[in-house]
């Protein structure tokens, strides 16, 4: 083939490449069973949003190893009352809570998919619940996620703001978030990336905290208090 010729195709092909829009790393796919008519919106609003943000998730709780990566992730849309919740690799959505709060939703459903990326199951030869995290832990990491990270400046304020309301760092959601954030910022910015996958592993005791800061819960949580009372 001539020269040129060959040079031109070279030149289309990595056009063509470059075009190309990203695949994502995870795709949602929604349920509208139970609300069709909610169906486009769904698609058009939460699907995107989850699908571009799906891979900070991803890195901020180092789950690329987890099974719940490779594939679809169900959204289904729910007409009973409540938030959001998350069941193995499925979320489900209240309808409802989407009437009450719309500008909550896609950070509810960040949350969530966090949830689905923390991925915690139990330890080899140990029963699950001794396995597991505490409850205080699995949902303030899931909010670490959705507040400092997703929501941005103004998020990462609101929880040390909730947080001097309320200094106790095992207080779940929100302000175990403004702790976690605290102790990254202060000792491993991957602080929050290692106990998850410690918590995953089904390794989760009181040690981690010492292992990963030289410091034990009490002591950080004693720290981040006076942060918080200084700030
Ligand atoms: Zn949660």
């Amino acid at each position: 083939m001539h020269k040129k010729l060959v040079a031109t195709w070279v030149l289309l092909l990595a056009l063509v490449c470059h075009a190309a829009p990203p695949k994502p790393m995870v795709t949602f796919t929604v349920d509208a069973l139970k609300a069709p008519e909610k169906k486009e919106w769904a698609e058009k609003e939460l699907k995107p949003a989850l699908e571009g943000y799906a891979k900070n998730v991803i890195e901020l709780l180092d789950g690329k190893g987890t099974k719940w990566t490779r594939g679809d992730i169900p959204l289904i849309l729910e007409t009973k009352d409540g938030v959001a919740w998350a069941s193995g690799d499925k979320i489900y959505l209240s309808l409802k809570f989407v009437e009450r709060n719309p500008k909550e939703v896609k950070g509810a459903l960040v949350h969530e998919f966090a949830h689905v990326i923390q991925d915690y199951r139990p330890a080899p030869g140990r029963a699950e619940p001794y396995a597991r995290a505490p409850g205080w832990l699995v949902e303030g990491i899931a909010d670490w996620v959705r507040w400092v990270n997703y929501e941005g400046k103004a998020g990462a304020k609101s929880v040390d703001d909730m947080a001097r309301g309320d200094p106790r760092h095992d207080a779940s959601y929100r302000v175990s978030a403004s702790f976690l954030a605290f102790v990254s910022r202060k000792y491993d910015r991957n602080f929050v990336m290692k106990l998850n996958k410690i918590c995953r592993e089904g390794k989760y005791d009181e040690e981690v905290w010492k292992k990963l800061t030289k410091k034990t819960r009490e002591q950080l949580a004693e720290e981040w208090k006076r942060w918080l009372q200084k700030k």
